[in-house]
């Protein structure tokens, strides 16, 4: 502490005003505590400036254009327009309502929001340095750390933002890219791919592996690497970048696959996007008794409590999976420990969604998976082909599985499909409520809509399929 420094107090002060922090500073502030939320920048975090916001609005550009000039079977026809400048201006609107709308939710709920950077000197103190230099230190009762994580680099191919971009910077670009390789097959990578092939640039995704989306179940990937063939865009399977050099202002990396075989593709931009670190420098942790993992995440139990007693963490910095619904739950559990009630991050499943095209959305135990836990299982499976929904939209590819134990109790549901990232909803549902088959078969669902395809795998689990 600097002499003549004045030390605030308060109960709770949350470290990152992403959504796992601004959600955990709010919920901590509804249930009576006096609480300190302190970001770098405005409360947000990478969702909302950097990530899920920003390419989900782009993302619905793009397939808004993609969908006018492919309007499939339905008889109409259309040309279109696009101006890169305002979608991106249109974007920044979409992030500023949501900017303001959590600053508001901030002062509703009487969080103190504090702009600095925060700085650990012991498991009760923290001195926050603002941009203009001046700190301030602050005595807590507990801590939450939500301080995110960063993309990381490709090895050898460090970030410079002009050539090789990270996804923020691919996301802020103000000319679509006639050419754009694409470092790595993760859902950063085939959200962004075929974003890009959409607006029109010719995408070429370079991965190590054999697999793209390698998490994901094997059918559901299938649908979108055709889509993406579709689309023109290249994928190098088995393939390392080795080096970069510029040719007329253009990026030339060769490539090597596992025999040896050298391949060099030109892009204006290359993106890397092959996984995250987490924010942990800087941050003092040294001087706390929190544990990190061997990956650098702060290892947490299942109230979100660190190592060190008064110190919680979520979100991001507390390992995978990187989501903001995952966040977003961690948080009001902290808060809601800290608080005094018997919270625990006890949820059966996460779902992931992967905004691709088609989209695939998926929770829980998987086939390979359950079987794996040591589960007998069966499965059952409808074909959106089958439904009028689907129909209707003229968007039949992709299917539901539900995987259930042989009892009928659900272990999984997966889904490749128009919306899906929407179906889902039902299907975590269904899990966290421990439904079985009949639960789900035997709920009424709204015709004619996509829904109704959750039913229907359930019933053909069960055997009694009717639309199939
Ligand atoms: C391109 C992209 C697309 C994505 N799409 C999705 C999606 O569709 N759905 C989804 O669920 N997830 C998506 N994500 C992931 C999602 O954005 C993150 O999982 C989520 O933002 C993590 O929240 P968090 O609160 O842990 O951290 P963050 O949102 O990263 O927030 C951390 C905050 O901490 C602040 N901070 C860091 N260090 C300090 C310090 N020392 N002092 C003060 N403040 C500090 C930072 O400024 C930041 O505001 C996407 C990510 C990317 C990159």
């Amino acid at each position: 502490m600097v002499m003549g420094d004045i030390v605030t107090g308060c109960d709770v002060l949350v470290v990152g005003g992403g959504p796992g922090g601004y959600t955990a500073a709010i919920r901590a502030s509804q249930l009576g505590k006096d609480v300190i939320l302190v970001d770098k920048y405005d409360p947000g975090g990478t969702c909302v400036y950097r990530g899920c916001i920003p390419s989900k609005t782009l993302i619905h550009a793009a397939n808004f254009i993609y969908d006018i000039k492919n309007p499939g079977n339905t008889g109409i026809k259309g040309s279109v327009e696009f101006d890169i400048k305002k979608i991106q201006q249109w974007k920044y609107e979409v992030i500023k309502k949501l900017r303001d709308g959590i600053g508001n939710l901030c002062r509703k709920y009487g969080v103190q929001v504090v702009k600095g950077e925060a700085y650990f000197e012991s498991s009760s103190r923290a001195r926050i340095t603002s941009h203009d230099g001046t700190s301030s230190t602050f005595e807590f009762e507990n801590a939450i750390i939500a301080t995110g994580s960063h993309p990381h680099e490709f090895p050898g191919f460090p970030f410079d933002g002009k050539l090789i971009i990270n996804s923020n910077e691919a996301l802020g670009l103000m000319k679509v890219p006639e050419e754009l390789v694409i470092l790595g097959a993760g859902y950063i990578s085939i959200e962004l791919g075929t974003m890009f092939a959409k607006f029109g640039t010719k995408v070429k995704i370079v991965q190590r592996s054999s697999r793209i989306l390698s998490q994901f179940d094997k059918e559901l990937v299938e649908l979108v690497s055709q889509k993406m063939k579709t689309l023109g865009i290249e994928i190098y399977y088995n393939y390392t970048p080795q080096k970069l050099s510029t040719e007329n202002n253009k990026a030339v990396i060769t490539i090597v696959d596992n025999k040896g075989k050298e391949t060099q593709l030109k892009a204006d931009r290359i993106l890397a996007a092959v996984g995250v670190k987490p924010n942990i420098g800087n941050l003092g942790l040294e001087n706390t008794r929190i544990e990190l993992d061997d990956k650098g995440f702060i290892k947490v139990d299942e109230k979100r409590k660190t190592n060190d007693p008064k110190i919680f963490a979520v979100g991001d910095v507390a390992g995978p999976p990187f989501i903001t619904n995952k966040a977003f739950r961690e948080g009001k559990v902290a808060a809601e420990v800290i608080a005094g009630s018997l919270s625990a991050f006890d949820n059966r499943a996460i779902p992931l969604t992967i905004f691709s095209d088609p989209e695939i959305a998926t929770v829980g135990l998987d086939e390979e998976s359950a079987k794996k836990s040591g589960f007998e299982i069966k499965t059952g499976k409808f074909p959106f082909r089958a439904s009028g929904s689907a129909l209707i939209m003229d968007r039949t590819e992709g299917f539901v599985k539900v995987v259930a134990k042989t009892d009928g109790e659900i272990l999984g549901i997966h889904i490749v499909g128009a919306n899906a990232s929407l179906l889902i909803s039902e299907a975590s549902h269904s899990i966290e409520m421990a439904a079985f088959l009949e639960d789900l078969a035997g709920t009424i669902h709204p015709h004619p809509t996509l829904p109704e395809a959750l039913a229907e795998a359930a019933e053909a689990a069960l055997g009694k399929v009717i639309n199939i």
